[in-house]
Formats: structure tokens, sequence, C-alpha cells
């Protein structure tokens, strides 16, 4: 038994402004880069969907045969260049045939400047070649729009469960038990789908809190025997194409199974719908009610600056809550991390105890925001280097170039050289802030920080303060959704959207 493998992972907001192109996907932009032929192989210990299949698939003995693994960050637009060359090399290696399954590490939301659905293109591309027997298995991230051509030409479709990732490889070794199945069983998997009819912000789709954590737990009980594969993706609601949203599907070699499993957490998300619904906070209010939680308590309350979160296209610079904190004369507060090279320049050149005038952030032309001119007190520097010592990139070593720590009345900025996403405690213990001993941490990050300061946080707030990033998708100018489909949990459908507020 062969299995030829490749990997194209791009998760596309059609909103943002710049464009994956070929050289986006050769250096990886987080991922890690492109690699080749044998080269595929040496992901095997990395957690990305494709090492987890790999390690499953050796130790059963299978030869593989790689093809190319390409990524890239979230951006607008795959080019046509890129899609046609990437996908181009995994048609051509399927085109030359010589293996019996293929399994492919995808993401679920890529549009194309040519293709609203580039994944279903590139499966019925190979499904072509292929004929209608070959098991062709895909496994998908938790951000997947999954498409009716992506269901009928794949034999199976497997999603991440957890979200922070920490699942990537494991889904990746799901989709490799599948692909045994069916190599096993020798026949097709019934599918049983479910199209959710609203959209969820990305801040409400966090596994570590409900609902979502419940919703998975139910998935997971739901998987077994004779359930072979369940999988709920709430989709990347940024993407202007008629098939963006969430969906639920279920396989089992027994339609009546596959069906009704899908009909369970159907009904159980569905029948919520109240508590998909994200309280976005103004600057204000996450300001005011930061401030009146945290006078009787012992840990920080945390506000996430989730439309400035540099993890989804922000560049970390924006001064709303900073501007908001001090507005409402925040004490103890702290905010992590300004990317502004300039001012940590400036700040390492007045050194630690001086006074210096400047205009702080505000640099990106994001509508709503400006550079906050006022004078800063140069409370620490440092050359950015650190450690991860929280749960994600945990050992890693971090590197924000020169860092300093600027206070303004009852509010510390962390401000570094490098943008970076509050993965880690560590970003604020670098400027020298100990985030446990402040009042209020404002985070520049949608989810992932969740991972290391969940366990210190008294409360955490979600504040739509500006950022190029809208986080609640009833704020983006859509056009081309489902006219069914309402636009948030509980809000109008898109249609009727459409015209109240145009
Ligand atoms: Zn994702």
């Amino acid at each position: 038994m062969k299995i030829l493998i490749a990997g194209f992972q791009h998760e596309t907001n059609t909103f943002a402004p710049t464009k994956a192109c070929w050289s986006s996907f050769v250096q990886g932009e987080g991922f890690p880069p492109m690699v080749r032929g044998a080269d595929v192989l040496g992901l095997r210990d990395v957690n990305v969907p494709i090492g987890g299949f790999i390690k499953v698939m050796e130790a059963n003995g299978r030869e593989l045969k790689p093809v190319i693994w390409a990524g890239a960050s979230a951006s607008a637009h795959v080019t046509t260049d890129a899609f046609e060359r990437i996908g181009g090399e995994i048609v051509a290696a399927v085109e030359k045939g010589g293996f019996d399954a293929i399994y492919l590490d995808l993401h679920g939301a890529m549009v194309t400047e040519q293709h609203d659905d580039g994944e279903g293109e590139l499966l019925e591309r190979v499904r072509r070649i292929v004929g209608d027997r070959m098991p062709v298995v895909v496994s998908l991230d938790l951000h997947a729009n999954v498409t009716a051509r992506m269901f009928s030409h794949a034999s199976a479709l497997v999603a991440y469960r957890t979200y922070p990732h920490v699942d990537m490889a494991e889904t990746g070794a799901r989709a490799a038990w599948i692909l045994e199945d069916l190599m096993w069983e020798k026949r097709p998997l019934h599918r049983a789908i479910r199209r959710v009819p609203f959209l969820i912000p990305v801040n409400g789709m966090c596994t570590l809190v409900e609902p979502a954590r419940e919703m998975y737990r139910l998935l997971a009980d739901l998987e077994e025997r004779p359930v072979v594969s369940v999988s709920f993706a709430p989709g990347f609601p940024a993407a202007d194409f008629p098939e963006c949203g969430p969906t639920v599907w279920a396989y089992s070699f027994d339609e009546d199974v596959a069906e009704r499993t899908a009909d369970a957490l159907f009904s159980k998300i569905v029948g919520e719908e109240s508590r998909w619904d994200v309280p976005f906070l103004t600057p204000d209010e996450a300001a005011l009610e930061a401030i009146r939680l945290s006078a009787a308590a012992t840990r920080p309350v945390i506000i996430a600056d989730t439309q400035d979160n540099p993890g989804v296209g922000g560049d970390s610079n924006t001064m709303g809550l900073v501007r908001a904190l001090l507005r409402n004369g925040a004490t103890d507060a702290a905010v992590g991390v300004i990317w502004d090279a300039q001012a940590a320049a400036a700040a390492h050149r007045a050194g630690v105890g001086a006074r210096i005038s400047l205009a702080l952030g505000g640099r990106s032309g994001v509508q709503g925001d400006a550079p906050l001119a006022a004078v800063f007190e140069v409370e620490h520097l440092s050359d950015g280097r650190f450690r991860f010592d929280g749960p994600m990139l945990n050992g890693m070593q971090g590197e924000l170039g020169p860092v300093a720590c600027l206070r303004i009345e009852g509010v510390r900025i962390a401000v570094s050289s490098v943008k970076m996403q509050v993965f880690d405690r560590n970003l604020f213990r670098v400027a020298g802030i100990e985030p446990e001993r402040m009042k209020i941490l404002v985070n520049k990050s949608s989810v992932h920080f969740r991972a290391d300061f969940e366990a210190i946080a008294e409360a955490i707030l979600i504040a739509k303060a500006p950022g190029p990033m809208a986080a609640d998708p009833a704020d983006l100018p859509w056009e081309r959704l489902d006219p069914d489909i309402r636009v948030r949990p509980l809000g109008a459908p898109f249609s009727a959207f459409n015209t109240v507020s145009s």
C-alpha cells in the first residue's frame, strides 16, 4: 500500500489588505517553510497534521510518497500564481500514479484570486484523475469553511478539535486511522452534513471556555463505533462567499448512524445559539468594567484587544485601549505588546528614569486610531530576549528586539521592536512588568493568550477597539454570503441585514 501525501494550508480573509503569493508559502510565515519530496517526511515530529499522519503510517509500515508541504499565514486571497504552482505540483504527482490512496493536509478556508473554494477546486482536480474509488482523506483546520465540493470529492474530511490548536498532529493521526479503515473496508463511508445557520465570532470558538468546550466534549463522546469520525468546524467568518459558515459532519459505514450522530451534535450547537454570542465591549466599557472588577480582585482583569491581534493581520500598535484606560483613570494597568521600534529606540537612547516626549503607536493608519503624543517615563529597558515558559511554544527562545516599559499615569506599556502576539506572560516580564501583580492587563491577542493567562485572570473581557480586523462578523461589509445565514448568533439573516444597512 502506497500513499501519496501533500499539504497546502491557507486561511483567507477576503477583507484583509495583503495577498498570499508564492514567496509567502516558500517562507511559511509562522508555518514551517515549504518542503518537497523526502524533506516532507522531516515534518514527522512537528505539530502539523501531516506530522501526525506520517508518524502513524510509518508505524503501520505504509510506504509514503511525499510531494510538497506549504503553508502561509492568514491574509487576503492566494494569488493564482501560488495556487497553480503549489496545487499544480500536487496534481502533477497524482497524474504520475503509483499509489493506492491520498492524504492531503489542507486548511479549508482558502480563497484564491480565481476560486472561492481553493480546496474544493484542488480536490476536484485530484478526483478527476484518480476516479471515484480511491480513498482521498483530508485533515482540516477548526477554522475551515467546508464546501459541498470538498465533501463530494473527499472520501473523508476531519477537523481539529482545539483552539488554540494544540491537536494539529493528532488530527493528522486521526486522518491516518480513517484512511486505514477505508483501505480495510474497501467501501465508501456515509456522510451526514449539517450547516449551522449563523456565523460565530472567532473569539467565541475558543475550546478552553464554554460553550465550545462542552460542544467538543459531546463530539468526542459521540465518536464511538460504529461512528467512524465526527467533526465540527465553526468556520472562518471573514471569507465573503456563499459557503462561509460553521459545519457539522459525521461519517459511518452505516447511514442511519451517521445521520443520527450529526443530528445530535447539530441540535446541541443550534439549540443553544445564544451561548455563541460574544459580549463585545467598547474600549470605555471595557476599561470601566475592568476598573470595577479589579477593585475587589486579587488577580488581574484581562482585556483582549482582539481587533489589533498581530496573529490575524494587526500591527499591534493601535492605541484605543490605552486612551480608554487613561480617560477612565485606570491604575496598575499594563498593555502588551505595542510594536513601535522607533519608540523603543528613543527610550533606549534616553535611559531608565528619563522622561521622554513621543508619539507612541498608531502608525498603521487604522480608522479611528492615531499615535498617542505624550510624555512617558522610561521604567525599564531590555534586549528583548526571553524564553517562552507558557504552554504555547514552551521552551522556545523569543526575540522582541530592544524593549522598553513606558509609563504614563497609571498605565505601563510594553513596547517592542519586533511584532509578536502575547502568547506568553514572559512578553510582559521582558519589559520589567510582573503580569500577576497588575490589576488590569490589555493583551493584543484574540484567543491564544488564554493558554498562559487564563490561570491568572480574574476575568477576561473582549473589547472592540480600533484595529484592522473586525472581530464581530456583523461589522464586516459582506456582499456574497448565503442570504439565509445570520451574520452573528441571534442576528438578522444576511439578506435582511444587507437591506437594513444599505
Ligand atoms: Zn485555525
